[in-house]
């Protein structure tokens, strides 16, 4: 192998620079170049990013974009923040992986922090939120054999319609989502699935078989179903109901927790403590996939030594990560920020008139339009024309626009968004 480039090389190399392309193509490119080697299993809005800054992204040709994603609530303190990524580099020279074979200073630490921050007696640190679902039943299947008595083999959880909890295997088990577990073989047995939002349909199931129930498991607001926020009380009447039949009430808080809603946890909306809490996504300040579950000994002590883990789970690196996205949570009081913005942002987007609004809904910074379509035009021809005029968001489920900044997001922000948003429903009509 060469090691110098050759003069030729070099001179050909000189010449593309030239010659380089309108920076329309590039865009273009690279999205061809996904379509021609990466693996189909996502539909992106046609935009490539390449910069990040609070809230704030650039795509490849330089353009400016609100980002009103923060994919999917993993970046709510805004991109590249600069603590975070402080936080990454000096890790990133000092140790960034140990594996649990060994103690790490970094890991200590950071249970401790959690601990004193969320104030369950434990953490189980996880990478993806969808591993901190598999552990969350790991949890309650391995409470409700020792500690609950159910035969191993009866051991059930119960899941609400319309979940979503991630992609593994036994996280689609639980979905009612075609597209999510159609055609991938046998599913994993033993989870009963009731509507969201009906606690008499819990009610029903606890008084037949509340002897061989672990867990009910629900997300404190539904945000992949198109950001669905239960009843008031609905959170309270579930944890009641499990408490009365000593079923386990867990949270899944990957998309709701760390301020999103305007509380820390969203349960904090209904005044529960869940028996176990699982966060993902914003945990890892936008530039880690960081996850864990938070329980109590009776719960978290029941699996032993070797009989669950992760390589990467609470990695040195990750535990710094996580512990500068929670200070940063606390110091620029993203929580009351996220409960003001949310509320000046549904204010501000129920004035605005188009045939297309069904409904505006939300809590905290985690908002969405229901559209519908009219004639050809759909809620991805509405994204693509916000698309043009600065502002990026995505269509779930066909109708629904999840409306998600940054939660560093100010109230000039808001405004400007809030008229970009008004000018393209204007020019759908
Ligand atoms: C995103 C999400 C997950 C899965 O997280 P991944 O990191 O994508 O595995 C689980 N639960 C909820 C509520 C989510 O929003």
């Amino acid at each position: 192998m060469a090691t110098k480039t050759s003069p030729k090389a070099k001179k050909a190399a000189v010449k593309t620079k030239k010659a380089a392309a309108p920076a329309q193509n590039t865009s273009k490119k690279l999205m061809a170049m996904e379509e021609k080697y990466g693996a189909h299993n996502y539909h992106p809005l046609p935009v490539v990013l390449q910069k990040g800054k609070g809230i704030y992204v650039w795509d490849v040709e330089g353009k400016k974009y609100f980002d009103f994603l923060s994919s999917y609530s993993a970046v709510n303190q805004g991109h590249c923040h600069p603590k975070i990524v402080k936080a990454l580099k000096d890790q990133a020279n000092k140790l960034c992986l140990t594996s649990r074979a060994f103690y790490s200073e970094a890991l200590c630490e950071y249970e401790k922090f959690m601990h004193q921050y969320f104030g369950y007696d434990r953490v189980l640190p996880m990478n993806t939120g969808a591993e901190g679902v598999e552990t969350a039943l790991k949890l309650a299947r391995r409470w409700g054999v020792v500690k609950k008595g159910i035969p191993n083999d009866k051991v059930k959880i119960i899941c609400c319609g319309g979940n979503f909890h991630g992609r593994t295997v036994t996280v689609i088990t639980m979905s009612d989502d075609p597209s999510s577990f159609a055609d991938y073989g046998p599913l994993t047995p033993g989870f009963i699935r009731i509507p969201y939002n009906d606690t008499k349909a819990l009610e029903k199931v606890l008084k037949k078989q509340a002897n061989e129930i672990c867990a009910f498991i629900a997300e404190p607001i539904q945000g992949e179903a198109g950001v669905f926020v239960p009843d008031e009380g609905y959170l309270k009447k579930c944890y009641d109901l499990c408490k009365a039949n000593n079923v386990l009430f867990i949270a899944d808080e990957v998309q709701t927790g760390i301020a999103r809603t305007g509380k820390m946890l969203c349960s904090q909306h209904d005044g529960i403590r869940p028996d176990i809490v699982i966060l993902g996504k914003a945990l890892g300040g936008g530039v880690l996939p960081v996850s864990a579950c938070l329980a109590d000994d009776e719960i978290m002590l029941n699996i032993k030594p070797g009989e669950h883990g992760s390589t990467f789970g609470g990695f040195p690196l990750a535990a710094k990560v996580a512990m500068a996205a929670l200070e940063v949570v606390k110091e620029e009081k993203l929580v009351q920020n996220a409960e003001k913005m949310g509320k000046l942002f549904r204010a501000e987007i129920k004035k605005i008139k188009s045939p297309f609004i069904v409904e505006v809904r939300g809590r905290g910074l985690l908002n969405a339009i229901v559209t519908k379509p009219i004639g050809q035009k759909t809620a991805w021809d509405i994204c693509l024309k916000m698309r043009d005029n600065g502002l990026l968001a995505k269509p779930t489920h066909d109708d629904i626009i999840r409306f998600a900044p940054p939660l560093c997001i100010n109230e000039a922000e808001i405004k400007k968004a809030v008229a970009i948003i008004k000018k393209t429903f204007e020019e759908m009509a």
